[in-house]
This record gives C-alpha cells, structure tokens and sequence, in this order.
C-alpha cells in the first residue's frame, strides 16, 4: 500500500483535481488523503467565528459563496451542470449546525472541529466521486469512523491502537483497492467530529501509512519540495534533497511549513519514507525524508507569525522561579496555548507563546495566583538552524529582539512583526 496526500492548494480548481487524478492513474492499492479545496478551511473558520459572535446572516452568507466555489468546481469537472447529491446533503447539515445550535463559549472548540471538518468532508466527496466517474474505482472513507481520537478538539491526536482494526476492517470486502479519506478529521471517544490541528491532514495520512505498514508516503505538493526557507519571506530559497526524520521534527517543531509536527512519528516508528514531492510533474523526486538520509548541511530559516510573547513574574519577589514552573505549565495546558520558546531569568519567565482565544482569561489566572504578567502582542519567532556568519549579520546582529537565544546549532530570536517586516523592507 501506498499513501499519497495532497493538500487543499493541490486540488484548489477543477484543473488540480484533474492534476490528481492524472497522478492516481494506474495505481492500485493505494489511499488517497485530501484536504479542503483551497483556502476552504480558512472560509470555514470565518462561519464558526460568525457563529461565535451571533452573526447567523453573515454564516449563511459565507456558506453560499463556499458552496458556490465547490459548484463551480464540480460543473467544470462534469462539463456540465451537476448536482452531487451528497454534497448538496453536507452543505445542508452545515446550515443546521449554524441555524439551530445554541452556541456556548465554553464548548468553542467542539463547534469549531465540528464545522470546519465539512471542507475535508465535502472535497473528499467530490474527489471520489469524480475518481469514479473517470474509471479509477475507489472507495470513499469516512475518516469520522476510522480514527478514534483523544477528547481534545481542535488538537486532537489519533489512538493508532484504538483506529488499527477499524481502518483495516473498512477496506475489506470493498472490491477496490483505492480510497479517499479526509485528512484532518477523526471522532473523538464520545463519538464528536474532531479536527487534528490547522495543517494536520499530513499526520492523518501519516497515521494511515503507520497502520495500513504503507511502502512510503508522498505529499504532492506546490513546490519543488523542502525548501530551505518560505520563498514568499526569503529570497533564495533552495530544495532540500535529503532530510533525516529527525532533522525534520526539529524543522516543523520550530514553525516551518513543510509538514505538520505530527507527521514524523508514525512513519519514523515504521521507517517509512516521506516523499515532499511537486504535483506539476510527478517524475520529479522532490525530497526524501527517511532514516538513511544525510544530516542537512545548509542553513535552514523559519519564521513563525501570530506569536504572543508574556513575562511572568511571581509578585512576592522570590529567587526560586523554577519552583512555579509546573505551577504556570499547567495553567497553560489548562488553557490550551502552546510554547514555542522560554526564557527564564531568576526572576521572570519569558514565553513565546501562540497567540489564542484563551490569552486574556490565562493572563487573569495566573494574576490571581500571584503572578504579574507583561503581554507583548503581534510577534514573530525566528529561528535560524545551522546559521552562518552572513546570516547571522543578516538577521541577527544589531536588530531589535525582545529575546535573543544562541547556542552553536541554532539561533532564535523573538521580534515584534512590524520590526521584522521592515528589517525585510531594508534587506529587499
Ligand atoms: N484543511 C486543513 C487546513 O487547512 C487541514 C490541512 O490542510 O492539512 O488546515
Ligand atoms: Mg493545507
């Protein structure tokens, strides 16, 4: 078995999902992880947050233009007017949720998975049934059945153990050997929609790869494949070949985009390998992520945007910061925001943390037990692997950081966004 993903950029017009359907020709056993088509998932985030705010109308608005973007899509793929009964049927449960749910604050990330998982549900739909209609027989997986996932929305990771029959068992007795499923989602024990973290559908495919022992995994991407750096932030960008599992979770960990941070695991534990690799041209290698592969050996630049930087300081001066530590981790866990960077003095503990819907009541806990906090907001975290001198110059030396972190593999660096995005202006 083969695991190919493509992402919501790959299958974004009717000319991507013929792009795919061109890759998957041929292919026999293999399963097919999709995304929402385009930037569906980002559509989908503006109806819940209408929906949060009481703002049905505008929901209902925003599901039109989404609906009219996927109907477009199937009519150009049909080469005429098509319904496609079961996305008529999604797009109706969607306007339920929106018309007849009483929302509560306090369920926010339940509601949230539960409609932004209608982009996978809906592209999945369309793919498989197109798929079929053009000959290449396969099979639609409801990923919803197949993996069971932690009580976690909007971050839920997939019990491999609890999803291993299931998955296996929905491929049986089909009389196909290719399937669509949706990446992202997953139901959690108590049978709610869950989604795996904005970008997540590479850890759905990688999962699938873990339990179905896939020969390799491929995500078919818009690039050529790794890149050294985002080249919409920094200029000469180059490919990556070659990319140990473990220089990769150091990569994704620190904010790159190439993968999602949950993806290596499943595949490193079966030391299967991860082709990055460009949709425009699959005779192209792209690049090879697995255990044989080199120690990369070039720079490597990540920024990671929407950042909030806090400093926690106990109010009755103590030397003994460390004793709190767990104290202020698990508040941050009991709020959901993740850290990305510490800097502790004997003082003060300084987070470079996601920015979240939670900052404000966090920052209200922790100065109820004691702690006063200093909230810097809009900042960006960068880190620089394997940094030169010129770059260090480049990036580093004489610009205004609220936090500076060097040691001799990487240098990491907190800045406000408008300091950054002018620093780029100067360097051009
Ligand atoms: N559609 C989801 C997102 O845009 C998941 C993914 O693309 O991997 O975040
Ligand atoms: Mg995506």
């Amino acid at each position: 078995m083969k695991v190919y993903k493509f992402g919501g950029a790959s299958v974004k017009n009717a000319d991507g999902v013929r792009n795919l359907a061109h890759i998957v020709e041929g292919e026999e056993n293999l399963f097919i992880i999709v995304s929402a088509m385009g930037k569906t998932t980002n559509a989908l985030e503006r109806v819940f947050s209408h929906m949060q705010n009481q703002r049905k109308q505008e929901a209902n608005d925003e599901i039109k233009q989404i609906q009219a973007y996927h109907a477009e899509i199937i009519d150009d793929l049909w080469g005429e007017k098509t319904e496609i009964n079961e996305v008529t049927l999604l797009f109706g449960q969607l306007r339920n949720i929106i018309n007849d749910i009483t929302y509560r604050h306090s369920d926010a990330e339940l509601w949230y998975d539960t409609i932004v998982a209608f982009g996978e549900l809906i592209s999945t739909t369309i793919i498989s049934k197109y798929l079929n209609h053009i000959g290449t027989r396969n099979r639609w997986i409801d990923m919803r059945t197949t993996f069971i996932t932690s009580q976690r929305h909007k971050d839920a990771n997939v019990d491999i153990k609890a999803s291993k029959l299931r998955l296996r068992a929905s491929l049986e007795n089909t009389g196909v050997s290719v399937f669509v499923g949706q990446g992202f989602i997953g139901a959690a024990p108590d049978g709610t929609t869950t989604t795996l973290g904005r970008e997540g559908s590479d850890y759905s495919a990688a999962v699938v790869a873990n339990i179905l022992d896939a020969e390799s995994m491929s995500v078919w991407k818009d690039v050529e494949g790794v890149l050294n750096a985002d080249p919409k932030v920094f200029k000469d960008a180059v490919k990556i070949d070659e990319l140990s599992y473990l220089d990769t979770i150091e990569l994704a960990y620190s904010g790159a985009q190439i993968i999602h941070p949950k993806t290596i695991k499943p595949l490193q534990n079966k030391n299967i390998p991860l082709y990055v690799r460009p949709f425009s041209d699959k005779t192209k290698p792209g690049t090879v992520i697995g255990g044989d592969a080199k120690h990369v050996s070039m720079p490597i630049m990540i920024l990671k945007r929407d950042q909030v930087f806090l400093v926690i300081r106990s109010r009755e001066f103590s030397f003994v910061m460390e004793e709190q530590f767990g104290e202020i981790f698990s508040m941050l866990e009991r709020f959901r925001i993740k850290t990305h960077l510490i800097h502790n003095s004997a003082v003060d503990l300084g987070l470079c943390v996601d920015s979240s819907w939670h900052i404000d009541e966090l920052e209200k806990a922790l100065e109820e037990e004691g702690f006063d906090v200093e909230k810097i907001e809009n900042v960006c975290l960068l880190t620089i692997r394997y940094y030169n001198n010129e770059l260090y110059h480049r990036y580093i030396r004489d610009h205004k950081h609220i936090v500076r972190q060097v040691n001799p593999e990487a240098v990491r660096v907190v800045m406000r966004a408008e300091d950054f995005d002018a620093e780029l202006r100067q360097i051009g």
